[in-house]
């Protein structure tokens, strides 16, 4: 089994640059569409093999040309693809619109990460360290993700994006709860402490602050990471890269503080290169680059 264990979606981003998006019926020209290799789980379980750890990921695909594209990323980066499910519906699809001003608009079309049921995560957690989750497959194999993790003293770490309506259960078994700015506002409402976090459960929280870095929350108080700077070019999936760095830390046995510092160095290098997998440092890059 692997150390980490990475459950959530696989999709193909088709991005094509317009210089606007098409109104209601109406129909724009845009640029040559790039396809590349997404979805928060196969992002986070990329990130995370890069810097050398043992992972898996367990998600749904389809049987065509964008669920091998999604496998062969996969398993190029040295992720494993036994627990990757090829189920009778289409691979989820991105469609990503980017305008000149650097605005994307995304239309998911969840298609086989949408039929990954609870049964799925069942006999899955035997020698895992760590389990990392996030949110566009169904919200009850979420749920059932992190209880049966916790059952087999996995530690649980829980990327809330898309922000979602969670049980106080699921938050009360949690190692780590993982939001940015807006999905913490989201839960607490603007403006209150973060280290409210706490109050819904979580034994420990880490909120990212994009350019500024992070927060870390545990029961000792707040910790504010900076963040190195750096030219952005590309944030797209920053904040996987965040979430995957994190727990091939965890899963080394570092403290939290410790795997964010190493997460902010990960992110900020993922934000100067195009793309979310391809722009994800090795641990040999990150020493150089942090020597
Ligand atoms: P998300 O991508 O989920 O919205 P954030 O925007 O908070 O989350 O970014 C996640 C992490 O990526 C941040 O904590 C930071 O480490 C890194 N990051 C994002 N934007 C930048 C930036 N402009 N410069 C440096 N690091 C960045």
């Amino acid at each position: 089994m692997s150390d980490v264990l990475v459950i959530g979606s696989a999709n193909a981003d088709l991005v094509v640059p317009a210089d606007r998006r098409p109104a209601g019926g109406e129909t724009v020209l845009g640029g040559d569409t790039t396809v590349l290799p997404g979805g928060k789980g196969a992002n986070t379980a990329v990130a995370a093999a890069k810097l050398g750890a043992d992972v898996a990921l367990l998600g749904a695909i389809g049987d065509d040309a964008y669920g091998r594209l999604l496998t062969d990323s996969l398993r190029d980066a040295g992720v494993r693809t036994d627990l990757l499910r090829t189920v009778e519906r289409p691979t989820g699809i991105a469609y990503i619109t980017v305008t000149p001003d650097g605005e994307n608009s995304i239309l998911v079309s969840p298609g086989a990460n949408s039929v990954l049921e609870p049964s799925a995560v069942e006999g899955v957690f035997g020698g895992v360290e760590v389990m990392v989750v996030s949110l566009e497959i169904p919200l009850p194999t979420v749920e059932r993700a992190v209880a049966a993790a916790a059952e087999a003293g996995a530690r649980t770490l829980l990327n809330l994006s898309p922000a979602a309506e969670l049980s106080a259960r699921t938050l009360a078994a949690l190692d780590v709860l993982l939001v940015n700015e807006h999905e913490a506002a989201w839960l607490l409402g603007s403006g209150v402490a973060p280290a409210k976090l706490l109050d819904l459960g979580p034994r420990s929280a880490v909120v990212t602050l994009g350019a500024r870095g992070a927060l870390v929350i545990t029961e000792d108080g707040t910790t504010g990471i900076p963040s190195p700077k750096v030219e952005p070019v590309d944030t797209t999936g920053a904040g996987d890269a965040f979430t995957g760095a994190l727990a091939a830390s965890l899963a080394e046995g570092v403290t939290l503080e410790a795997a964010a510092r190493k997460a902010v160095q990960v992110a900020a290098i993922s934000v100067t290169r195009q793309g979310a997998q391809p722009s994800y440092p090795s641990d040999a890059e990150l020493e150089r680059v942090c020597a």
